[in-house]
């Protein structure tokens, strides 16, 4: 009887807690929470990105999809933020010889950004939270930020720029059985096998070549063609090696460093105050 009444005791707490929180991802929340959800969060929505595109023989054409929800969701769990559902439409012309890869035009990744940030500002969060796991969104991204300035708008964004931290670098190093890297390799590669080992077929990871080709040579200049010169088969690594523990000590690093980006953007006053400053004083300049 003790048990019993033990297990439904455990039961209320589980559910009365449950009940009570609220869902971090915005298409889960109902159109009444969402309100809630607006003020617990302090305002703050984090997009998390990544493209439609191959990874090796070996990794599901999602891979940057799932990893930055994944940071995205637990990050937002251990501080509350929305989070915006998983958004593919990013900068990925460099893989466009490769089945399966979705890329969309350059005004329109653009436009579709910016028209996402504003959708979210009219839904009363003001504090946009960029959170990337694409390497090919990376130039793309700081750019977008930039026109922010354009012209006067209500909303910030912010944008996650995670920095190497040497000590974990060192496990990461320690646990690695490859040098090279950059794309569906072995960190990579272990990330999905901790997180969704399931879509990971490491088996396949020897099946074609992730070596640096080096077939454009060029120094202290940059050509839009680099990338293929270097990795035709967009696999720039050796995945072999991948192994779950890895994955886990590299993804919870980025996990750590979102919640406390989600932190500082929560606190942030500075950052629309100066921006309306900044466009009171643009409208005229003379002034
Ligand atoms: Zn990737």
């Amino acid at each position: 009887m003790k048990r019993v009444g033990l297990t439904i005791l455990l039961f209320c707490a589980y559910f009365g807690a449950s009940a009570q929180r609220l869902p971090v991802a915005w298409e889960e929340l109902t159109s009444g929470d969402f309100a809630k959800a607006v003020s617990e969060s302090g305002g703050v929505c984090i997009i998390p990105m990544g493209v439609m595109e191959k990874h090796g023989q070996h990794l599901p054409l999602g891979t940057d999809l799932y990893t930055a929800r994944d940071i995205s969701l637990k990050a937002a769990q251990k501080e509350y933020a929305i989070v915006f559902p998983a958004y593919f439409a990013g900068q990925i012309f460099e893989a466009k010889q490769q089945p399966g890869t979705v890329a969309y035009s350059a005004d329109l990744i653009y436009k579709l950004l910016d028209e996402t940030c504003r959708e979210i500002s009219r839904n009363g969060i003001k504090k946009i939270i960029l959170m990337n796991s694409h390497g090919g969104n990376n130039n793309f991204l700081l750019y977008f930020c930039q026109p922010q300035l354009e012209s006067a708008r209500d909303y910030a964004v912010y944008l996650y720029r995670p920095e190497v931290d040497p000590q974990i670098q060192k496990s990461i190093a320690a646990l690695r059985k490859s040098t090279t890297g950059g794309h569906a390799d072995e960190v990579e590669s272990s990330i999905m096998m901790y997180i969704r080992p399931d879509l990971v077929k490491i088996e396949r990871a020897g099946d074609e070549s992730g070596a640096d080709l080096d077939r454009l040579k060029l120094t202290n200049a940059y050509a839009s063609i680099w990338w293929y010169g270097k990795y035709p088969n967009h696999y720039a690594g050796d995945a072999r090696g991948a192994n779950p523990m890895l994955g886990e000590i590299a993804q919870t690093q980025k996990i750590e460093q979102l919640v406390e980006v989600i932190k500082q953007v929560k606190a942030d006053k500075s950052a629309i105050e100066l921006q309306n400053r900044f466009f009171k004083e643009a409208l005229s300049p003379v002034k």
